[in-house]
């Protein structure tokens, strides 16, 4: 058996009859990623110790008969390199916080932990989340596991590329305009972007606040269910967290089983569609997805999201102002890196925000910065709000006439390294079909639906009303059943 194909599903099930054990199962993936990351680059940090002595710790565990409480006891899993891990560093792929420390773990990983999960690493990502492609980490890129010459996208480049590579069982990302959605399109993985406020954002470093969820990328559906089931909650540490009841997100797939998809509706935005540079393999794939659904008894619909053409320069607003207020924190005296060549304060400041931030993350400042300024404020930043207050409303309209909506994840499979690193307006433009998500605050998942011409993995986006993370579940497990793509995982 090659315990590094396992999903949780499935690994859960031979850890409990003891067919492996946690250690085995830790090792498959500790010497996959000796084998395999040299070159694809999905990890910052490597925990072999911790991993080691958590796996044996879980062991234990199992054979005092823990394991039908603990959903996740001895499994191995990876995090991005955002999310805070006590006494495992935390870089955010920045040189400014490359030696940083946290002296205690985010909420979602102290309920990973909980659960008894094994954390194996954390993954790369573009520096502080700000990117499409994983090619903005202050340290190395990574390379797409289908295709060496290609990004895994970005910014959970790392977390979708690491399962995709089967280097760990499943990862958590990060989305704040498709971080989460779009890799796992990428890497022909499944991803999940809960609705805001589900999961606490508690000992997440912020890029945009108010925009920031952290979700599963996952082999399967029912892995993402088990994964959310975990992660989701209320927590009094983070004001923005919902104090609202977590189902359990597996019943989806019980109710898929019971109940089919007949009387759903889902709605196809008509300006999606009419948007130029749609790769045709992506479009047919589209075209293939809906009748798959539609002989699920899925009802389709058109429907109008007419602010569509303003979501990715509102967005491109509105993420950058809040990037640049979290970020002066990192100023070279509480945190991480300081230039110690400088003679005064301020120009301490400047030079460590030079050397400690890469472009891009500078390119958001500075345009954040400008776009919060007086004189300035409503012109850009103000506007920019309405315009996601509209955005907003367009969707709740929409959802009034369907339960889900759907639509590519990105405009093409994923490009090639290199080709859009100088261009940062074509890179933005590849989020047009999912931050209009995260303005909303609606969640949404990427389930793989198509393999490209040139081999490269597609994936499909649903979209469901706030908290309604079942149908979405309900859906994208119906939809992977029912497609049942031959090719899953890249042969390496
Ligand atoms: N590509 C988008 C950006 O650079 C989204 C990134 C994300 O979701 N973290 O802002």
């Amino acid at each position: 058996m090659d315990l590094h194909e396992l999903t949780i599903e499935q690994a859960k099930k031979g850890l409990e009859k003891k067919e492996f054990s946690s250690v085995d199962l830790v090792n498959a993936m500790l010497d996959r990623i000796d084998r395999l990351d040299g070159d694809i680059g999905a990890f910052i940090t490597v925990d072999r110790d911790g991993a080691q002595n958590r796996a044996k710790e879980a062991d234990i565990r199992i054979s005092n008969g823990e394991a039908s409480k603990l959903p996740l006891l001895g499994i191995p899993l990876a995090l991005k390199d955002l999310l805070c891990t006590k006494g495992v560093k935390t870089t955010c792929a920045s040189k400014i916080l490359e030696n940083f420390v946290p002296q205690y773990d985010a909420t979602v990983v102290s309920m990973l932990k909980d659960a008894g999960a094994v954390i194996v690493g954390k993954t790369n990502l573009d520096e502080f989340a700000m990117g499409s492609s994983t090619e903005n980490s202050g340290f190395h890129i990574t390379k797409n596991p289908w295709n060496k010459e290609h990004v895994p996208g970005g910014s959970s480049g790392g977390s979708a590329a690491a399962v995709a590579a089967r280097m760990c069982t499943a990862a958590l990302g990060t989305d704040t305009g498709g971080s989460i959605r779009q890799p796992a399109s990428h890497c022909g993985v499944v991803g999940i972007k809960p609705t805001y406020g589900r999961v606490s954002r508690y000992g997440l470093v912020s890029y945009a606040s108010s925009l920031d969820q952290i979700g599963p990328i996952t082999k399967d559906v029912t892995d993402s269910a088990i994964l959310l089931n975990v992660i989701c909650g209320h927590d009094p540490l983070d004001s923005t967290s919902a104090n609202i009841e977590t189902p359990d997100f597996t019943q989806a797939i019980t109710k898929f089983k019971t109940d089919g998809l007949k009387g759903m509706k889902a709605g196809i935005p008509k300006e999606f569609l009419s948007l130029k540079g749609l790769d045709p393999d992506v479009e047919a794939a589209f075209n293939n997805s809906k009748k798959i659904l539609q002989n699920l008894g899925v009802e389709m619909i058109e429907v109008s999201l007419p602010q569509t053409d303003y979501a990715v320069a509102a967005y491109y607003v509105i993420a950058p102002s809040e990037a640049s207020s979290n970020l002066a924190r990192f100023d070279g005296v509480r945190y991480g890196f300081r230039d110690r060549s400088a003679d005064n304060i301020i120009d301490m400041y400047k030079k460590t925000k030079s050397k400690g931030f890469g472009a891009e993350v500078q390119r958001r400042i500075i345009t954040g910065t400008y776009a919060l300024s007086a004189g300035y404020y409503d012109a850009y930043y103000g506007r920019a709000t309405r315009v996601r207050a509209m955005i907003r409303d367009d969707f709740d309209r929409a959802f009034e006439s369907c339960d889900l909506i759907i639509s590519p994840v990105a405009p093409t499979p994923a490009f090639k390294i290199g080709e859009n690193v100088d261009d940062p307006l074509t890179m933005y433009l590849t989020d047009i079909f999912t931050l209009s998500t995260n303005m909303a605050g609606l969640p949404g998942i990427s389930v793989p639906c198509s393999i490209s011409s040139n081999g490269l993995p597609i994936g499909l986006q649903i979209m469901a009303k706030r908290f309604d993370e079942i149908s979405l579940i309900k859906a994208g497990y119906g939809f992977e059943q029912s497609l049942g793509l031959k090719e899953r995982f890249p042969n390496i």
